[in-house]
């Protein structure tokens, strides 16, 4: 069957009327977009004032299509389907601006895994949502940052640290640490916040302060590769981590996934290495399009227990508490490849949606994650031969 997505479905006058204005909104900015160079805010100003729009969002449109013309596979998919409308389009924009210049071979590679992404892989996909569009995105960025062997040079000691007022009587504070240590911090306060009910604004707060104190310990959960040399890893609630980040964080434990796959019990409730399978390779709740993340979702027994459905990857789903009313309340119904965890979700009107897991254990992400290996391989082949010459 041919690969689609819903909002492409010629068959439904809806979605074809949808994508049509998609289209010719699409085509009307590309033709109307300033050039970067003469009087770019004036012509800004001009486009805002007779179109409507503001002149933010006009710039926004504009600064999203001359970074889409540099992502030329991402603009042929654009230019086939008209499925990105100009929120999606100015998230990638947004997201890929804070790499700054970087070399061909990078937006290159990041266009070819993000054409991948973007592309459909079975029939009645949902398009991914703006926010897991962003996730990726930042997953992807996360590993172009400049190898720190290019980076040796630079002073160490740059982290910044400052205070400023904002409204209200409120204040703000904003610091910069490397990826380690800010993933541990975050860690920490997340615990406290968690432990005492409070906010993580609170939690840090009261923590610096000594009103509180952190008992629990801290865990990461981070996963990696283990047969390649320079993977990148996810850490579970914040993302994608370059080599190097993930190298400075030692993991005291570490368990094997592909085990966790293939392992059963007997118990109602899930057993840690169950889920963190089952997280890993969802990564978000897995009706179709939400993004809530899989480690703040419940696990649902596609087959009841009570009716002796296994706890087991091949039966378990993350289900955010929301939809997991909605699955157990009727009117939709999932079905599971147990060997890829794909999802086909059927609704009681008789329609059907196809959802892929999106996690760090899912067979594109590790795809992904070898490329990324060897490109850095090769980064620091390179190098090294620039340093022996
Ligand atoms: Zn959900």
């Amino acid at each position: 069957m041919e690969a689609y997505y819903i909002v492409n479905d010629p068959k439904d006058p809806l979605a074809v009327k949808a994508t049509e204005i998609r289209k010719q909104d699409y085509l009307f900015w590309k033709d109307a977009k300033p050039d970067l160079e003469d009087d770019f805010d004036i012509t800004c100003h001009t486009l805002a004032t007779r179109t409507g729009l503001s002149e933010r969002r006009t710039r926004d449109i504009t600064m999203a299509l001359y970074r889409l013309a540099e992502l030329p596979l991402t603009m042929a998919l654009q230019e086939t389907y008209y499925f990105l409308d100009f929120s999606r389009l100015i998230t990638t924009d947004a997201v890929l601006s804070k790499l700054g210049d970087v070399p061909a071979e990078t937006l290159e590679r990041i266009d070819q895994e993000l054409s991948r992404y973007l592309t459909p892989s079975k029939p009645r996909q949902v398009l991914p949502s703006n926010t897991n569009l962003r996730r990726k995105l930042n997953g992807l960025i996360a590993i172009e940052n400049p190898s720190t062997e290019e980076n040796k040079e630079a002073p160490t000691k740059n982290n910044s640290y400052f205070t400023y007022s904002s409204f209200s009587g409120k204040a703000g504070l904003a610091v910069e640490f490397d990826e380690a240590t800010l993933i541990a911090i975050d860690e920490h306060i997340s615990k406290a916040a968690e432990e005492h009910g409070l906010s993580k604004a609170e939690a840090l707060a009261k923590l610096i302060l000594g009103e509180i104190e952190s008992r629990t310990k801290v865990v990461l959960h981070m996963y990696r590769a283990h047969d390649q040399e320079s993977a990148p890893a996810f850490i579970r609630g914040f993302g994608w981590v370059s080599p190097e980040t993930a190298d400075n964080l030692r993991p005291a434990q570490t368990r094997d996934m592909d085990l966790a796959k293939e392992m059963e019990s007997e118990s109602y409730v899930t057993p840690p290495l169950i889920g963190a399978y089952v997280e890993g390779r969802d990564g978000v709740c897995r009706w179709p399009g939400c993004y809530r993340p899989a480690e703040s979702c419940q696990k649902d027994h596609r087959i009841d227990h009570a009716r002796g459905g296994k706890t087991a990857g091949s039966n378990l789903a993350s289900l955010c508490q929301h939809h997991h009313n909605v699955k157990t309340d009727g009117g939709a119904f999932y079905i599971m490849d147990p060997h890829t965890g794909d999802i086909v979700w059927l609704f009681d009107d008789g329609r059907w949606e196809y959802d892929e897991p999106q996690g760090p254990l899912t067979p594109k992400n590790k795809n992904w994650a070898l490329t990324v290996d060897q490109a850095i391989a090769a980064r620091r082949a390179a190098a090294k031969e620039r340093n022996e010459s």
